[in-house]
């Protein structure tokens, strides 16, 4: 080849890579976690970056996780939300993605979570991909879970949440969102569909989100074009938990929070 022309495809190739090819980079998978994988020796560190955004949860369960260009928050079953060091903190399930909006959607009428996400997923190119999704705006209701710190012998996620879980709700607030959208096919491994968690501009207000009406906004999304699975170490839980169980009704109880008891 023509060495200019070389050259000049090394410079396009560079080009794509620097904007297009975001990486998602998660830890364990969502199963190990439904099965009670609570305990991890895998630091926060490992996967934030600035530029990276993420979700997931911390050691033994405490608590749910939000990470916004490189910034760690902690949402805790009493409320209180803390900025936790991430090297003196780890996960046992995280997923982190260095974000990079590729397209965007301003919201000027008041939407229910249901038809947010049916505008989303209706503007995705690709149903095959996964997605980091990013939300800013004004919510004139909001619902959002957090669960409590777990001791051994841990009981099953489904359990927990039916049991334990915290419900936070709010009129007006004004916040960020950001999760995932993953395809079906990945079921065990991530969660299929939204998956998204919300922390209020004023980091008074946050956790697993159950419910909205957002009144105005923006809203954009990434595809990633890599996705890594880092593992727990052979002789941790990780290694014995069955990972051969259908776990989609858990799964789904898990995600939409236990009816109110
Ligand atoms: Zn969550």
């Amino acid at each position: 080849m023509n060495p200019y022309l070389t050259h000049l495809f090394v410079l396009v190739a560079t080009a794509l890579i620097a904007n297009g090819a975001s990486h998602i980079h998660q830890y364990a998978t969502i199963d190990s976690l439904l099965a009670g994988g609570y305990d991890s020796d895998f630091p926060c560190s490992r996967l934030v970056r600035p530029g990276h955004y993420g979700i997931g949860t911390f050691h033994q369960l405490d608590g749910e996780m939000l990470l916004l260009n490189g910034e760690l928050f902690q949402i805790k079953a009493d409320g209180s939300i803390t900025r936790p060091k991430p090297d003196s903190i780890t996960t046992p399930f995280a997923t982190v993605m260095d974000f990079d909006a590729l397209d965007m959607i301003p919201i000027k009428q008041p939407k229910t979570l249901e038809a947010l996400e049916a505008t989303i997923e209706n503007a995705f190119l690709s149903l095959n991909h996964l997605y980091g999704i990013h939300i800013k705006g004004t919510f004139s209701r909001v619902v959002t879970r957090s669960v409590p710190p777990q001791e051994e012998p841990y009981k099953p996620l489904v359990e927990v949440v039916r049991n334990q879980q915290v419900r936070f709700e709010k009129e007006t607030v004004t916040g960020e969102i950001f999760g995932f959208w993953v395809p079906e096919y990945l079921e065990g491994v991530n969660v299929p569909g939204f998956h998204l968690h919300l922390i209020s501009d004023d980091r008074s207000f946050g956790g697993h989100l159950l419910d909205l009406v957002m009144e105005s906004g923006t809203v954009s999304w990434e595809p990633a074009m890599a996705f890594t699975l880092h593992f727990p170490d052979p002789e941790s839980d990780f290694a014995t938990i069955n990972l051969l169980e259908e776990r989609e009704a858990e799964l789904r109880e898990v995600e939409l929070g236990a009816p109110a008891q």
